[in-house]
């Protein structure tokens, strides 16, 4: 086996790109696959240095031992809260790096290649761009050795990312940075960034895309708003569909490592949609955080925020969602999807895959949801198979 990146098979890489930016020989070239998913390309001046290997979160994952601190969170201001996609705890975060001098790495849309991406960046102008889930593979170009510069000249620096891309900066620094505060996403699997530039690309004029909009509250949040440079907003569904349905995620994610309560990261924060099992009356429609302070970084820094946000500490046990479990289950369908994409493009695929049929939605309800608790669902599976 080659002391390099080659052992990792394109099915597991998560596409970070530890391995492209540490590599002292610029030997590594990040190219597409079929479903736009970016994966390492060795060239023939590869020197079997091995750091690639070393850096690659897939072959050097380890579970970390933590001591968490759980709690639910809502950012005091309504506004901030209602154009944030759970319940504010990036922007409590991110301001707190602020008001320390600090920078943060998050992703952005980028209105002039379309594309969504991570910056570093000090202004608060950059920070609110962040603000908000992209349901794509955000790029991470670069971002690595720009955040290891500003460490190296004793800058604050705050990275946010999906815990793969938390992880391959970890490895990438090799050692530990004082002055760096790690917060990682809870997350359920990153779709394909081929697909997100197909659904948008009937107008080139993209401002803005809104994954989450709370209009109809945190719960009742789904689609994409699409802000034209015009002004216009034009609503897809379609896109947010092919991503639940499991169509259109890196491969990898159904083989995600990070699918634990044990996380990477100083601070872990999601969605705490079980907070109106324990707690329902601090649920309302603008959406909860869920914080896990990790480390002992994580647990200061939370100490830091206490003022701009509500908070109650809960059990671990009581914030588990399947993302914290089980990595993301791909669609059956899933092969025949790309097929279809590759020979008909992506209306046909947008039509034939991107709609919930009734019996799609009648499963994913709340009936069909008692049936399964009640045991009847088996019953029921052999009737059909009987007919
Ligand atoms: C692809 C994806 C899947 C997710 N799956 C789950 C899930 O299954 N369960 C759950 O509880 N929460 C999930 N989340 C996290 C959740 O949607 C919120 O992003 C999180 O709770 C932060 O919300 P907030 O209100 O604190 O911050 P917000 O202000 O909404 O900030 C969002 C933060 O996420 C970062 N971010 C946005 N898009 C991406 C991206 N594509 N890649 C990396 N970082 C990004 C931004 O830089 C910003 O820092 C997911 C997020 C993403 C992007």
């Amino acid at each position: 086996m080659k002391n390099n990146i080659s052992q990792v098979s394109p099915t597991e890489c998560y596409g970070c790109r530890a391995c492209e930016q540490i590599c002292p020989h610029n030997c590594i070239t990040m190219i597409n696959d079929h479903m736009g998913f970016t994966i390492p390309q060795i060239n023939d001046e590869c020197i079997l240095c091995g750091r690639c290997v070393k850096v690659c979160p897939r072959l050097q994952y380890q579970e970390p031992t933590v001591n968490p601190k759980v709690y639910a969170l809502k950012h005091k201001n309504a506004s901030i809260r209602y154009k944030s996609s759970s319940g504010g705890a990036f922007t409590a975060i991110s301001d707190a790096i602020l008001k320390a001098q600090g920078f943060i790495s998050g992703c952005v849309f980028n209105e002039h290649n379309q594309k969504v991406e991570f910056i570093l960046s000090n202004s608060t102008e950059e920070r609110d761009k962040m603000r908000g889930s992209k349901y794509v593979q955000a790029d991470t170009t670069n971002i690595y050795t720009q955040i290891k510069n500003k460490l190296e000249q004793n800058v604050l620096v705050l990275f946010i990312g999906t815990p793969c891309q938390c992880e391959g900066l970890k490895r990438f620094l090799i050692k530990d940075y004082s002055n760096l505060l790690i917060v990682d996403i809870l997350c359920h699997s990153v779709p394909s960034p081929l697909i997100l530039s197909e659904a948008i690309k009937k107008d080139n004029h993209i401002k803005n895309i809104i994954m989450r909009d709370k209009a109809n509250g945190w719960r009742g949040s789904s689609g994409m708003k699409i802000q034209t440079k015009s002004n216009q907003e034009i609503l897809d569904s379609t896109y947010m569909n092919l991503f639940y349905k499991g169509l259109i995620n890196r491969p990898s994610c159904s083989k995600c490592q990070f699918t634990k309560t044990n996380r990477c990261s100083d601070i872990t924060i999601g969605d705490y949609w079980k907070i109106n099992k324990i707690a329902p009356t601090f649920e309302d429609k603008l959406g909860v955080s869920l914080l896990i302070a990790n480390s002992i970084k994580g647990k200061d820094w939370f100490k830091k925020i206490v003022d701009d946000v509500d908070y109650i500490e809960t059990k671990m046990e009581d914030c588990i969602q399947f993302c914290m479990q089980h990595p993301t289950t791909p669609s059956n369908t899933r092969t025949k999807f790309w097929a279809d994409f590759h020979k008909y493009g992506y209306n046909m695929v947008a039509d034939k895959y991107g709609h919930y049929s009734s019996w799609e939605k009648f499963k994913s309800g709340p009936l069909a949801s008692f049936i399964r608790r009640i045991g009847l669902s088996k019953i029921i599976r052999k009737i059909r198979t009987k007919l």
